[in-house]
C-alpha cells in the first residue's frame, strides 16, 4: 500500500488547538509552493515550532508530494531529528540539518522554508548573488544572506557555518543549492520566499537578454532598502495569508484534513 493510500488518522482531537492552527498553517503553506510549482518532488522541506514547545517541530512525511500533504500527515520531530510523535509516515533526518540548525539557534524564528526551483538555484549560481534589478529584490537586499556550499548539508559541523551565516537575517541564498526564508509565523517565511522567488524569476528573464541591465540609483535603492525594512516586519503576512486559504478553500480544501 502507497504511504497516500494509508487511512489516514485525524490528528485533531490529539493536539492542542493551538498546534492545530499551526498544522492547517503549515499544510496550506505545503498545498501553496505546490502551487506555485515551487516543489522538487518529494524533496526540500518546510519546518515549524510548535507553539509552547521550543524544541519540538512539525516536518513533511518524506515520500509524499506537497500537494498531497495534509495537517494530520505532518510529522513531529525533536532538535535532534527523532519522530517524537507516532505516525504512518516516514521521516528524513538528513533534511533537518538545515532546518534544526536555525531554528535551534534563532529562537525568535519559528518557521523555516527552504526550496529548489529552477530561478532559486540559477541565482544560487550566480556570483553576485540576487541584485536589486527590480523593486521586489531591492525591498528584501537589507534581509538577505548567503551561505558556501559544502556539499549536502548532511554533516552536523555546517551547522555553525548556516547559524553564523544567517546571522539576524531572515533570507538566505544558499549558493549553488537553492533559497531558504524563515519567518515568526508561517505566512511570514512564505510571503518572504514568494518576494524572494519572484526577483529571482526577474533577474533570470533579465539575464537572458542580451540588452544591457539597468540597475537603479543608489538614491533609489536607499529608499527602498529603508522601506523593506519597514515593510516586511513580523506579522506583515496576515491580509494576504487569509486571501491565500481562501483560494486553497476554493481549490481543494483536503489540506485542512
Ligand atoms: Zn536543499
Amino acid at each position: 500500500m502507497s504511504i497516500v493510500e494509508m487511512p489516514l488518522r485525524s490528528m485533531q482531537n490529539q493536539v492542542s488547538e493551538e498546534e492545530w492552527k499551526q498544522r492547517v498553517d503549515l499544510a496550506a503553506c505545503y498545498r501553496l509552493v505546490a502551487h506555485f510549482e515551487w516543489d522538487d518532488l518529494i524533496y526540500t522541506h518546510i519546518s515549524l515550532r510548535v507553539a509552547g514547545c521550543a524544541n519540538h517541530f512539525l516536518f513533511n512525511p518524506y515520500g509524499m508530494m506537497f500537494e498531497e500533504i495534509t495537517s494530520s500527515s505532518l510529522i513531529k520531530v525533536n532538535l535532534d531529528g527523532n519522530v517524537i510523535m507516532e505516525s504512518s509516515y516516514g521521516f528524513n533526518p538528513a533534511g533537518f540539518v538545515i532546518h534544526g540548525s536555525i531554528l535551534g539557534a534563532r529562537p525568535d524564528l519559528n518557521c523555516v522554508l527552504h526550496l529548489h526551483t529552477d530561478q532559486g538555484m540559477a541565482v544560487s549560481a550566480q556570483r553576485r548573488g540576487l541584485l536589486p534589478l527590480v523593486q521586489t529584490g531591492a525591498l528584501l537586499q537589507p534581509d538577505i544572506a548567503y551561505h558556501d556550499y559544502e556539499g549536502p548539508a548532511t554533516d552536523t559541523e555546517e551547522r555553525a557555518r548556516l547559524v553564523h551565516d544567517l546571522g539576524e537575517k531572515n533570507l538566505m541564498i544558499l549558493r549553488n543549492h537553492g533559497t531558504l526564508t524563515a519567518g515568526k509565523v508561517v505566512s511570514d517565511a512564505f510571503l518572504r520566499m514568494y518576494n524572494l522567488e519572484r526577483a529571482c524569476k526577474a533577474q533570470v528573464l533579465a539575464m537572458s537578454d542580451s540588452e544591457e541591465l539597468e540597475l537603479p540609483t543608489e538614491t533609489a535603492l536607499q529608499k527602498a532598502r529603508e522601506q523593506g525594512r519597514k515593510s516586511f516586519h513580523d506579522g506583515h503576512s496576515g491580509l494576504v495569508w487569509t486571501a491565500l486559504l481562501r483560494m486553497l478553500d476554493r481549490r481543494d480544501p483536503s489540506f485542512r484534513d
